[in-house]
């Protein structure tokens, strides 16, 4: 190679290793990145749990004994892992609770990583759904946002802490679950914690599945940590009538009176509500907002809550509508076998997320009432778990927010009450204080959690691992 085609081959490798590392469109410099034998290591087993198909018909166990594997060789005693698989109604749903002993100052602080995914369908995506593809600054796969990323970084994060010989005040658990997505009984933590307390006994629960920073326009926006969620209730409304002949009709009529109901239901508001997240949520958002905005903001984040400024915000906003009340809305319809035929029946689905704090018997009750018409037959569909706010503590917010300052300077950190669902539910209702916090940032415009092509960003991946890292010593440390 004559001198010249060196450089240029020289000047060929550079520009690879810059692109390579450059973040792709839309995304900001990731923060700080744990050492490179750390990256490696957490790459791997990304890679390896990513190409295993942990979809609920399957199960967790491949994944379990994978991440057993991997703390074996780093040094884990048995002693200091324990398979679980849920016997003996569904054995191939495997929970994997991994601990690092500490000092025994406090409980122990817990993180809580579901290893279940939502299935996907190969002719769906433009990439094999279950092989961990490298491409453009992603990596590629299920999982690779819901979250998967978050259990190779749980797992490289608890190896490094175990391979640097770092002893916690505080034991650190980190138990990998099961069937997140769909179970409700045989859910991983509410499983463990009804079976095997003592594993996962915890003072503190740190969930990665929910919370986390939030990009907008390529700039790092905030980083909210879920401390409460809604509660999710489907309700069915039904109305029944004798039927007949549609030449003949009469003033009672199965499809008008459910009609007639819903029209009542599109009109109703739930009480406006706040709590001591939301309270919190809005003081900080408040900062970021100029006018009329801020001032509404400021007085939402007062006691007691004026109904007037709340009216005014939720009906400015979807979203914010969604965090300042219940909210329930029909969203299927079924009615009539025939065009000739009356009605003998009419049924609705009505869909509710629910304020924290308020049960299935007042959201029957309140829909009931505002059916106004007791033909119109009310009834949950599936039971659902309560879960209690995790009142924010100061403590654990400043700790959570002191690690995010040492990656990503000046970014806010807020807490948040979230609409979907999460495992904290079941840590929360068994008395444990939960906080969803992710080092994973998202860009909010490409979301693709159980949907085609989900992706990860290489280094948004990495800086989560030394996240992982960061939080884990500072809780661990801190009574
Ligand atoms: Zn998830």
């Amino acid at each position: 190679m004559s001198h010249s085609a060196r450089l240029a081959a020289l000047a060929a490798a550079l520009l690879l290793g810059a692109s390579a590392n450059a973040a792709p469109p839309g995304w900001p410099a990731p923060g700080p990145m744990p050492p490179a034998d750390n990256q490696q290591l957490a790459h791997d087993i990304f890679k390896q749990i990513v190409e295993i198909r942990s979809v609920h018909s399957i199960g967790t166990r491949a994944v379990a004994q994978a991440l057993y594997a991997r703390f074996k060789a780093a040094g884990f005693t048995d002693a200091e892992m324990h398979l679980v698989p849920e016997t003996p109604n569904w054995p191939n749903q495997v929970n994997l609770v991994v601990r690092l002993k500490g000092k025994g100052k406090g409980k122990p602080v817990m993180w809580i990583c579901h290893m279940d995914v939502v299935d996907a369908r190969p002719q769906d995506w433009s990439l094999p759904p279950f092989k961990f593809t490298e491409k453009d600054g992603y990596f590629y796969g299920r999982g690779t946002s819901d979250m998967k990323d978050e259990d190779a970084a749980a797992a490289a994060a608890l190896i490094r802490l175990k391979k640097e010989g770092f002893v916690p005040g505080r034991d650190i658990i980190v138990a990998f679950t099961a069937d997140e997505e769909v179970g409700l009984e045989q859910d991983g933590p509410a499983w463990l914690l009804k079976h095997n307390r003592d594993l996962v006994d915890a003072g503190l629960v740190m969930n990665p599945d929910g919370g986390s920073g939030e990009i907008v326009d390529g700039k790092r926006l905030d980083f909210s940590v879920e401390t409460v969620q809604k509660t999710y209730m489907t309700f069915r409304w039904e109305t029944a009538n004798r039927g007949g002949h549609s030449s003949e009709p009469r003033p009672d009529n199965a499809i008008y009176e459910l009609a007639g109901g819903l029209v009542n239901l599109s009109r109703f508001q739930f009480p406006y509500k706040t709590n001591a997240t939301t309270r919190a949520y809005f003081a900080a958002i408040a900062q970021m907002a100029s006018g009329q905005k801020k001032s509404d903001l400021v007085a939402l984040s007062r006691e007691p809550l004026d109904a007037a400024v709340a009216a005014r915000v939720a009906q400015s906003d979807v979203a914010m509508n969604a965090i300042l009340h219940t909210t329930c809305v029909a969203t299927m319809l079924k009615a009539g076998v025939q065009e000739n035929a009356l009605p003998s029946s009419a049924d609705a689905t009505v869909q509710c997320r629910v304020f924290p704090g308020e049960t299935e018997a007042e959201t029957l009750a309140t829909l009931q009432k505002v059916a106004g018409n007791p033909d119109i037959k009310v009834s949950l569909l599936e039971p659902v778990q309560p879960a209690p706010e995790t009142v924010p503590d100061p403590k654990v917010m400043g700790a959570v927010a002191e690690v995010v300052h040492s990656m990503w300077p000046g970014v806010i950190v807020l807490p948040e009450m979230a609409a979907g669902a999460s495992d904290s539910i079941f840590t929360r209702a068994a008395g444990i204080p939960s906080y969803g916090v992710g080092g994973g940032w998202s860009v909010i415009s490409d979301i693709r959690a159980h949907g085609r092509d989900e992706r990860q960003e290489i280094g948004n991946f990495y800086s989560t691992v030394e996240f992982t890292y960061r939080l884990m010593k500072k809780l661990s440390t801190a009574s």
